[in-house]
């Protein structure tokens, strides 16, 4: 039955919900099999680095499973000034890295407009030289904006964008979220980044209270049917400052479970979706110590290793036992390459690893 399955070109749902439910090491060595196959055909077995600057934890949300936040007051607030986050995307340039991701907490007000805005340019200015003559490629990902402000960074010159869905069911998002969020606005904001011209990222946290493997169906079809050209997702993890912290002795005993079909999850999306670029998850390690590295094997080809000045990484914490707390950003390189090369593949330094979907969906 499964092989006939992954020999077939057009996947249904029940098939799709079936590769979800594989379970024995033999099965899931298939799978794995498969997604690499995928993989190489349609885009590329190298590895891309994104260095991540998680350069400010204020934000104006409340997102019931996260750990920043408004209603966690035992974090300390922290905004990097903008000397050190040029400062941290220098570095990256200088380490071969290609490409960064700014991710914050959400701010809409025009002073962090401003402050993006001017990073952006400025980053781009001094990060062009023979081997990035257009700079480092910048992903942003700092939430819900308006389109205006969106086109904004667009043309500062950040090329990538990261918005997850968390949940393609208007239900399960409503569960998530408190009512000042919703599902709509969410899919509104992706259909404008693609409109101005970004290559889109969307995703969803996996594991959650209530979600199916229908749901999960659901999320893979809604990438298709968004067109979306990269994808971020990962296990759901408890944070023991926000409403889901009684639910940590039930989520402790699901932890295989929700790591495998985490897995699952990309492979399969690889093998449905072919072309995307797809993130091995920070929190796939936060997990266990080889989840990033076992995320590879199962057919992403992104890996965003912490770049965020050690000084303030402690106070970015979405979940409990995010991994790298102490590093310098230095020795993190080194484990990089040591964990991506231990999987067999290669780096792709000094490239900005752009989605193959989206450059053969945008020739001009
Ligand atoms: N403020 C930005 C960046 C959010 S953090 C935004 O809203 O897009 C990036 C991602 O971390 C979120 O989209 C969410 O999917 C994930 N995340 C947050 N809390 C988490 C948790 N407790 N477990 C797993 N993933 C989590």
């Amino acid at each position: 039955m499964i092989d006939k399955i992954l020999d077939k070109d057009n996947l249904t749902k029940e098939d799709l919900k079936f590769l979800l439910s594989l379970e024995t090491p033999e099965e899931l060595e298939k799978l794995k099999k498969k997604a690499f196959q995928i993989l190489k055909e349609f885009s590329s077995e190298k590895v891309y680095l994104r260095g991540l600057i998680e350069f400010s934890n204020i934000c104006i949300n409340d997102c019931y499973y996260c750990g920043i936040r408004k209603s966690n007051h035992n974090v300390h607030r922290y905004t990097l000034n903008k000397e050190e986050i040029v400062d941290s995307a220098i570095w990256a340039a200088e380490n071969k890295y290609g490409s960064i991701v700014l991710q914050s907490g959400e701010r809409s007000d025009s002073k962090f407009v401003d402050l993006i805005v001017d990073i952006v340019q400025e980053i781009k200015e001094k990060t062009k030289s023979e081997i990035l003559p257009n700079g480092l490629g910048i992903t942003l990902s700092i939430g819900e904006q308006s389109y205006e402000d969106y086109k904004r960074f667009f043309d500062a010159g950040a090329h990538r964008y990261l918005l997850r869905i968390e949940s393609s069911s208007k239900e399960l998002y409503g569960e998530l979220h408190p009512n000042s969020l919703n599902w709509e606005n969410r899919n509104q904001c992706l259909k404008n980044l693609k409109k101005i011209g970004f290559q889109v990222g969307t995703g969803v946290m996996i594991g959650f209270p209530n979600q199916t493997l229908d749901d999960l169906v659901n999320d893979i079809l809604f990438f298709k049917e968004m067109d979306i050209d990269m994808i971020g997702m990962g296990p759901f993890l408890i944070h023991n400052e926000t409403p889901y912290a009684d639910m940590e002795e039930i989520y402790s005993k699901r932890k295989e479970e929700i790591y495998k079909l985490a897995l699952k999850m990309i492979a399969v999306t690889r093998i449905y979706l072919k072309d995307v670029n797809i993130a091995a998850a920070t929190a796939l390690q936060a997990m266990y110590p080889l989840g990033r590295e076992a995320g590879l094997t199962y057919g992403a080809n992104v890996f965003m290793p912490n770049i965020t000045p050690a000084a303030v990484r402690g106070e970015y914490q979405l979940y409990n036992g995010k991994p790298c707390l102490d590093e310098l950003a230095s020795d993190c390189l080194d484990c990089v390459v040591r964990r991506i090369e231990s999987t067999g593949r290669t780096i792709g330094f000094d490239f900005w690893g752009d989605s193959k979907h989206f450059k053969d969906n945008n020739l001009d």
